[in-house]
């Protein structure tokens, strides 16, 4: 299992997938713990500053630390094989790329994502459907990013939380449809809502019909 991305979300992924007994984890991440993330980031505190997050993590859980962005020129090797990957990325590009070469490489992919009080999880099996049924391409990148639009703390604990739960759901082979999870803490809502494959989407090349 990879989790690619070790803040807000990926790190408490972690911690969670470890404490229900998941082995094999490594996380991938090129960033070092800051000030300004600390309150989502609740791995980490003031003594890490500066530190490469892989690094406390890896001291501080069975995983491994991969110091690594993950991109076009690397995923591929980084991907392949994984029982599942996970999306702890705050970028929109990085999101589409995970979705688009875990559908590539037929590996499960669960993406998780967070800005101000909302969040989205979807797991996407080999097949779809997938991100790109959602929303065919990333949104304008000046209106992306948790750095850009700020993070409501709890929310990115939240999307965790929903994020380990269907990693557990993919890699024990749950046969249950894949259903677009979304979190609102300023309403408190949760809503589970299906996600129709898009037939003009790439995933659905191929594939058989009433997936
Ligand atoms: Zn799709």
């Amino acid at each position: 299992m990879l989790i690619v991305g070790a803040g807000g979300i990926g790190s408490p992924v972690a911690r969670i997938l470890v404490d229900a007994g998941v082995r094999g984890i490594a996380v991938a991440d090129d960033d070092v713990v800051a000030l300004e993330n600390l309150h989502r980031q609740v791995l980490f505190d003031d003594r890490d500053l500066g530190r490469r997050k892989v690094d406390v993590l890896a001291e501080r859980l069975p995983v491994e630390a991969i110091p690594v962005r993950v991109d076009r020129r690397n995923g591929r090797s980084l991907l392949r094989g994984r029982a599942c990957v996970i999306d702890g990325t705050d970028s929109f590009a990085d999101k589409y790329l995970l979705n688009d070469l875990c559908l590539e490489l037929s590996v499960p992919f669960v993406h998780a994502g967070a800005a101000q009080f909302r969040g989205q999880v979807l797991l996407v099996r080999p097949g779809g459907p997938c991100l790109r049924c959602l929303l065919p391409e990333p949104p304008d990148a000046r209106t992306d990013e948790c750095r850009v639009t700020g993070i409501f703390g709890p929310a990115a604990g939240l999307v965790a939380a929903l994020a380990a739960g269907e990693a557990l759901r993919a890699i024990s082979g749950d046969p249950a449809p894949s259903a677009l999870l979304l979190a609102d803490l300023a309403t408190g809502r949760l809503q589970r809502a299906r996600l129709p494959p898009d037939p003009l989407c790439p995933c659905a090349a191929g594939a058989p019909a009433g997936r």
